[in-house]
């Protein structure tokens, strides 16, 4: 294989980086792929495709990848939240003139029966949780730390594996990657008291569980808007990126 084929940069970190995984290799055989992990999850999926671990040293480090690894086209396939690298990827891209593509799945909508009270930042979903709440805390191991000054709560954190800074000693902890089914998230919450479901606006079914588990317990939700995103263009789904990137190699 010669460093002249395409060569895809696929940033990793989700469900639908691991579905593109498969079908970019299927469908583009002849294009060299390597996917891309920020590496904070141990157990990371086995892509099957060549795959590197860890940060690339800002903006500039990207850069100097992309130079040496004569990176073609870049497919930002990471969470709507990891606005750090989407924003790093779409300034290296812009200096080093490489093609860019965000896969950016939708938000969760707010349906008739739910009780949202949606929020701009994890500061501010952290203010709006009642005194006396035991909230249910699904918002990431590295952005726990911002609930820890709410004395006056009890918090149940899931995350996969455990934060930086450990939780307050009456709060738990469930590591654990979110279930797939409401009734399992409805279990949960009733066996922890749960009072209000803390969560970032995700988008995809993977995580959707809590959401509809706290509409059938008509439970209110504080939901983390997310962050501004560069105007790279965009696809909502596998499929528009696969469709995208045919355009792109046939151009
Ligand atoms: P971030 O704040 O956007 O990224 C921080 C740094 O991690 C980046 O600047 C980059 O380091 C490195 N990084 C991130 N994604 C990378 C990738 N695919 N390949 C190589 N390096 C990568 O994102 P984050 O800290 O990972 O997460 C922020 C939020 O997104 C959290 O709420 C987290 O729960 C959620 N999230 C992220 C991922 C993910 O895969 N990143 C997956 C699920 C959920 P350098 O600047 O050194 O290049």
């Amino acid at each position: 294989m010669t460093t002249d084929q395409p060569h895809i940069l696929l940033l990793a970190g989700t469900f639908e980086a691991r579905v593109l995984a498969k079908k970019l290799e299927e469908k583009f055989s002849g294009v060299r792929l390597t996917a891309s992990f920020a590496g904070a999850v141990k157990d990371l999926p086995d892509l099957g495709v060549p795959t590197r671990i860890g940060g690339f040293g800002g903006i500039e480090g990207l850069c100097q990848h992309l130079q040496t690894e004569k990176v073609s086209l870049i497919i930002d396939a990471t969470h709507p939240f990891a606005a750090q690298m989407s924003w790093n990827a779409f300034h290296a891209a812009e200096r080093e003139n490489t093609a860019i593509l965000r896969l950016e799945r939708p938000a969760w909508q707010q349906a008739p029966n739910d009780l949202w009270h949606p929020v701009a930042s994890m500061g501010d979903a952290a203010d709006a949780i009642p005194e006396g709440a035991h909230a249910f805390l699904a918002v990431g191991r590295k952005e726990i730390a911002t609930f820890y000054r709410r004395g006056d709560i009890i918090g149940t954190a899931r995350m996969i594996e455990p934060p930086p800074v450990p939780l307050p000693s009456y709060w738990s902890i469930v590591l654990a990657r979110p279930p797939q089914s409401a009734e399992e998230e409805v279990e949960l919450f009733k066996e922890k008291g749960i009072t209000h479901v803390v969560t970032k606006n995700s988008g995809g079914t993977r995580a959707y569980a809590k959401v509809e588990a706290a509409r059938q317990m008509q439970l209110p939700v504080i939901m983390v808007d997310r962050p501004d995103l560069p105007s790279t263009d965009t696809a909502a789904t596998v499929n528009g990126v696969l469709n995208w990137t045919d355009r792109f190699m046939n151009t």
